[in-house]
């Protein structure tokens, strides 16, 4: 497939990294950003910059969206000068961001009517995994589409699983919040536990994330937490999306979550506290607030 023209809509944390490893798999690129002044960078290291989505389309077989919610990614592929007035015959949307797996079925539906197709391939693995070309994609959507734009995928993952039909890449992902969300409170309440003991959080944390309770959140977020790092990688609002969007889900189909509804609570309290922007990791700060310990690095 190199040589194809990739279009790249939504330059973001993530966006702009992937978008960057499809330049060095040798991916001709063309990318858009509402806020036109984040395409700048790309374009100086060879990507050409298109004026809407539509154009995005109308130059490249292959076009990623990477924006942040359901109603983002209806306005760049509905919208007017949106994706679905350029896409080629027989070209492929790749929307790679979080949204509903409702919403992606009515998308995929309305750009078949138009003769294209569309993949839903959220990801996993954060900004980390975004700039080192090794994020987990779960894509749902026909198997001969997936094959073909395999190659685009690998460019930018390491683990890339086609998981059923469209919709299903996004059911999957939501799975993966639950995951995730109940991983990273708890590892909270273990960091809170530890410094109200007087434990070296440092200490602890070396102690236990190669064993049975190791994690992903725990080994990346967690010396984050002790040294009171809270830049995000993945923004607390954004983490706050995927759990309505989980909630929203699991009551259609009558499925009690409580503890991932606790955990969308607890974010309230840190949105509520003006903390919406900082990383998923600044969780902590609510639980340090309910047991009244700091649990940070001793001089931090
Ligand atoms: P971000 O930094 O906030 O970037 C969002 C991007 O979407 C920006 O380029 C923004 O454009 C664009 N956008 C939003 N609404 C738009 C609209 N209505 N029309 C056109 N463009 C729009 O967010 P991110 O962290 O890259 O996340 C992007 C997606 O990946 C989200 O769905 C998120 O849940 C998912 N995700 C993130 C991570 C992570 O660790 N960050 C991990 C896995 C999945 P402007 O520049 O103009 O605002």
């Amino acid at each position: 497939m190199p040589d194809t023209p990739i279009g790249f809509i939504g330059l973001g944390i993530m966006g702009t990294p992937m978008a960057r490893n499809l330049m060095k798999a040798a991916y001709p690129l063309v990318v858009y950003n509402r806020t036109a002044s984040k395409a700048q960078a790309l374009a100086q290291e060879g990507a050409q910059a298109a004026s809407s989505p539509r154009e995005v389309a109308q130059r490249c077989p292959v076009v990623i969206t990477m924006v942040t919610d359901s109603p983002d990614v209806e306005a760049v592929v509905l919208g007017k000068s949106g994706v679905i007035e350029g896409i080629q015959a027989d070209g492929v949307l790749i929307d790679m961001s979080t949204i509903s797996p409702q919403v992606t079925r009515a998308i995929a539906e309305q750009l078949r009517k138009r003769g294209g197709h569309m993949l839903d391939a959220p990801v996993s693995g954060g900004l980390w995994g975004a700039q080192s070309g090794t994020l987990a994609i779960m894509v749902g959507g026909e198997k001969g589409v997936f094959e073909r734009c395999l190659p685009v995928f690998q460019a930018m993952g390491k683990t890339i699983v086609h998981v059923g039909g469209n919709g299903m890449g996004q059911v999957t992902k939501l799975v993966n919040q639950i995951l995730v969300a109940g991983t990273l409170n708890a590892v909270c309440e273990a960091l809170v536990f530890a410094a109200k003991a007087g434990a070296d959080l440092e200490k602890t944390i070396e102690a236990v994330a190669e064993g049975a309770a190791g994690s992903w959140q725990l080994r990346n977020l967690g010396p984050r937490m002790v040294r009171g790092d809270f830049a995000p990688g993945f923004m607390a609002r954004l983490q706050q999306k995927d759990l309505r969007l989980i909630l929203e889900a699991a009551r259609e189909m009558h499925v009690p979550l409580p503890g991932t509804a606790l955990v969308h609570q607890l974010y309230a309290a840190l949105e509520a506290d003006g903390r919406g922007n900082e990383g998923t990791q600044a969780l902590i700060r609510v639980h340090r607030l309910l047991a009244g310990v700091e649990a940070r690095k001793k001089g931090e």
